[in-house]
């Protein structure tokens, strides 16, 4: 038995590192999964290896910059399991390293596009449902940089602002209801978006990037993907049941400095 014995739980982003990692942890403990990303193959991947069958998981792909296919994911889950019990608000992009001056405006779209409008929208489609309900949690993924400024990261860091104010916003809309929205702010954290971020910045030295990112963190390293999907499998489990409009940092005290 397990603390998410038939719980609907849906994730986006949910082929990358924090989504999948969470996606391991939530079928652990017994949740049904509508796992959405962008990336179809990828996300059948994380199904397979983690052994679920079609009663227990579905693959939906989605960009969730796109109204439709947002629409499309939210009613594919509750077609197929009847409820939704939380969402992982997750999917993301990092955009490149520049200056305000040299970032280019379309990069600074897509990034917005995403992180903004595709955390809206999944939102907009989510709440009707959990509030028909009477219940649901959605942890929203914002960032260390949607609490601080860091330079060269005008689209993301803007970005992940915006997704503060939505978890705050909504929260409040939707508490009389029995629906709880928090944020995870994670930091430097061991996947993908970091190796690129790593890139992006010191093109002829990533490693040392690495290195420089790890050392500017209090406790002296870089997150793993499994510690913020403890901290977001908590915000929607049942024992975060009076917890809402928060935002949980999730950086080796980075913030705190
Ligand atoms: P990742 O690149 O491994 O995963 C991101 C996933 O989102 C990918 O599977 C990608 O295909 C998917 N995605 C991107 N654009 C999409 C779109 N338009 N529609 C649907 N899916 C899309 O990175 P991650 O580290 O697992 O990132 C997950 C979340 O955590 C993101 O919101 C990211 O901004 C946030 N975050 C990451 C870090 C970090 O250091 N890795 C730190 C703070 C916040």
């Amino acid at each position: 038995m397990g603390n998410f014995d038939g719980k609907v739980i849906i994730i986006s982003g949910a082929a990358g590192g924090i989504g999948s990692a969470t996606a391991r942890k939530l079928a652990e403990q017994g949740a049904k999964l509508a796992l959405v990303d962008l990336n179809l193959d990828a996300v059948q991947k994380v199904i397979s290896e983690l052994g679920l069958d079609e009663s227990r998981a579905i693959a939906l792909q989605a960009n969730v910059a796109q109204e439709e296919d947002v629409k499309a994911y939210v009613d594919a889950t509750v077609e197929k399991f009847g409820k939704i019990d939380g969402f992982f608000n997750n999917a993301g992009t990092e955009g490149i390293t520049a200056n305000v001056e040299d970032y280019p405006t379309e990069t600074f779209e897509l990034v917005f596009n995403v992180n903004v409008k595709g955390a809206f929208l999944g939102l907009k489609y989510v709440v009707p449902v959990m509030k028909k309900q009477g219940y649901g949690s959605i942890v929203n993924t914002s960032s260390g940089a949607g609490l601080m400024g860091s330079p060269g990261f005008v689209g993301y860091n803007s970005s992940k602002h915006a997704v503060m104010g939505m978890t705050k916003v909504v929260a409040l809309e939707t508490a009389p209801f029995g629906v709880r929205v928090n944020a995870v702010a994670p930091g430097v954290i061991n996947t993908r978006m970091m190796r690129q971020i790593e890139k992006n910045t010191v093109p002829q030295d990533s490693e040392g990037a690495r290195k420089a990112f790890g050392a500017a963190v209090p406790m002296g390293r870089y997150g793993e993907a499994e510690e913020v999907a403890n901290v977001a499998v908590f915000l929607l489990s049942d024992d975060a049941s009076y917890v809402s409009q928060s935002i949980y940092t999730v950086d080796g005290g980075q913030l705190g400095q």
